[in-house]
């Protein structure tokens, strides 16, 4: 997704301030049609405002949309509240992760290597779910923000981490793939763009479900055929 340019006006808010955008759905760009859909909190991305570049959030208003500013923005960008700018953002290269009351956060850096669907009877005993979607990272870019997981082994070799005081399912580790850690893409806050590209484990998934989105299945893990 590339860098896209936004013109707006600058609002305060009683905390913080925002970028106001009005959103023309006939230009639909990535990133902000993803926080545009009903129910969804906000958006992470790189912006770009009289050149200081920050972190943010881009949150979904009716016809518009907000890009969060911290007021120490607003200062570094020399600009002020009424201001009319314009905005570049893109895609964060990190994203935040959790549970679902909030006891473990944690930080991911950068894209994932595969994101995956599977089947596994031991996915879904952990999990209560049908099929369970991960994403998996270098370990070494998955960074915890608050609490720590609580880790179980769950088959040989395998290790699933978890909170330990919601149960959210979260991690997932094997000792035959070193170095790599999967992540449940139900805890990373925003995987609205990460998307599955195959189906692992179909020789376990559940009869009455039908699989028809033309992704590659694998009856165990890819090239473990
Ligand atoms: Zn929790």
């Amino acid at each position: 997704m590339a860098k896209a340019q936004f013109k707006g006006t600058i609002l305060s808010g009683h905390k913080q301030a925002a970028v106001e955008v009005p959103f023309d759905p006939a230009k639909k760009w990535g990133i902000v049609a993803a926080a545009m859909k009903p129910g969804r909190r906000g958006h992470e991305v790189e912006a770009t405002l009289g050149g200081v570049r920050f972190s943010s959030f881009v949150v979904a208003r009716s016809r518009k949309f907000w890009l969060l500013l911290e007021h120490e923005h607003l200062r570094a960008a020399g600009v002020a509240v009424g201001d009319d700018v314009t905005v570049s953002l893109e895609p964060a290269s990190r994203r935040q992760g959790g549970c679902i009351c909030g006891a473990v956060r944690f930080r991911v850096t950068g894209p994932p290597s595969f994101v995956c669907v599977c089947h596994c009877n031991s996915c879904r005993h952990a999990t209560g779910g049908a099929m369970v979607p991960w994403a998996t990272y270098p370990e070494g870019s998955v960074v915890p923000v608050k609490g720590d997981l609580k880790r179980i082994h769950t088959s040989p070799g395998a290790t699933r981490g978890h909170c330990a005081k919601c149960g959210t399912s979260i991690s997932y580790q094997h000792i035959k793939r070193p170095g790599e850690i999967d992540i449940t893409l139900a805890s990373l806050g925003d995987p609205e763009d990460l998307e599955p590209t195959a189906h692992i484990w179909v020789e376990d998934k559940v009869a009455w479900l039908v699989i028809d989105d033309g992704l590659p299945q694998y009856a165990r893990t890819v090239g473990q055929e």
